[in-house]
């Protein structure tokens, strides 16, 4: 297959790509999209082949569940049943925007988007691009991240095409995308609202609207996305780069000194060692920063990783952020991808 890559301007997204990009997917196919959080890899949510393509496309293990994006609050009703009164105020307050909610599902829906159980994930992205597909389209699309399976998000459309290049129908090149990390997802299906994803709508955010929102689901997090199926307390392998990922929680300097001690330790074995970061006091490494500050760093995380990855080291030395705000989604993804790798000093 030929993958068609059309680039579009994020805000003011030409009609004719638009309409090429729908046209697609109204054919069954797969089209990659940017989205304000990461690009998302979209087949239209009522297509049963289609879902079945997509997860072909990906590598995923079908059973993970999807997110089913619209492009306005009206098109829940034939998604969503005995949708509760917070879930509206959370939509009305933070929609469009990187938001999930899981709600009831609506039968009209194939099983596929989420097997063996009753819900059904929903968000309206805050991308001109995003949303102008949806509608041209006509119909609701799934999009989980468009990168293979436990690889790094797509932040990019080069992330797009050397992980799905010759599998997709149609890739719209919107530039990078503003936030860089997923979603964040909470469960309204049950009797005690649950975050079962941290992302860039924080926990401090979602508690201001709705006094008892449970964290806790995040990492423990069974319906997760690419997840492999590992055994139980164990980190899932996740957003992983090839190389194996460090984690460092600490007082700076003792970080420091803890990291250029284990650079030292890995170069005497022959290994090429990576920093996620800058930090001109650490010699002999692959210094790749993502950004300054946390919304930066969210922004430029998953590029960041793969780039440590394209400079072919073996290792990457990362240090956690603060827990608070983003700090929480990025943590959580740092985790993840680290599967557990984590050195307190
Ligand atoms: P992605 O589409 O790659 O941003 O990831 C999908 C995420 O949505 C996963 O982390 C799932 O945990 C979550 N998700 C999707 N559908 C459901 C559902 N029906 N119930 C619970 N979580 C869901
Ligand atoms: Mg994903």
């Amino acid at each position: 297959m030929n993958t068609t890559v059309l680039p579009v301007n994020p805000r003011y997204p030409q009609a004719k790509a638009i309409a090429a990009a729908a046209r697609a997917l109204q054919q069954g196919g797969l089209v990659a999209f940017p989205t304000e959080t990461v690009y998302g890899l979209g087949a239209n949510a009522m297509d049963a082949d289609a879902i079945r393509r997509l997860y072909r496309a990906k590598q995923r293990p079908a059973g993970n569940p999807l997110i089913v994006h619209v492009a306005d609050l009206a098109q829940l009703e034939g998604l969503a049943v005995d949708i509760p009164d917070p879930a509206l105020q959370l939509a009305q307050r933070f929609w469009p925007g990187p938001l999930t909610l899981v709600l009831k599902r609506h039968p009209a829906l194939p099983d596929l988007i989420a097997p063996q159980r009753d819900t059904v994930a929903l968000r309206l992205p805050a991308h001109a691009v995003a949303q102008a597909l949806i509608r041209a389209t006509g119909h609701p699309l799934v999009a989980p991240s468009a990168n293979r399976f436990a690889r790094p998000s797509a932040t990019r459309a080069a992330h797009v095409l050397a992980d799905l290049e010759g599998r997709i129908d149609l890739l719209l090149d919107g530039g990078p995308t503003r936030i860089g990390l997923e979603s964040t997802v909470l469960d309204l299906s049950r009797q005690a609202p649950v975050l079962l994803r941290p992302g860039a709508i924080t926990l401090e955010q979602l508690r201001a609207q709705l006094a008892d929102v449970r964290s806790g689901g995040a990492m423990l997090d069974l319906d997760d996305d690419d997840a492999l199926p590992e055994s139980p307390g164990q980190y899932r392998r996740h957003y992983s780069p090839r190389a194996e990922l460090l984690l460092y929680e600490g007082e700076e300097g003792a970080v420091l000194a803890a990291m250029q001690d284990a650079v030292r330790a890995h170069a005497g074995r022959g290994r090429r060692v990576g920093l996620l970061g800058a930090l001109p006091d650490l010699a002999d490494c692959e210094q790749v920063s993502p950004g300054e500050g946390q919304e930066a760093t969210g922004r430029g995380l998953f590029a960041a990783l793969r780039e440590l990855d394209a400079r072919g080291v073996d290792v990457i030395l990362a240090r956690l952020e603060e827990s608070g705000g983003l700090g929480a989604a990025i943590n959580d993804r740092l985790r993840r991808a680290a599967e557990g790798r984590i050195i307190r000093v």
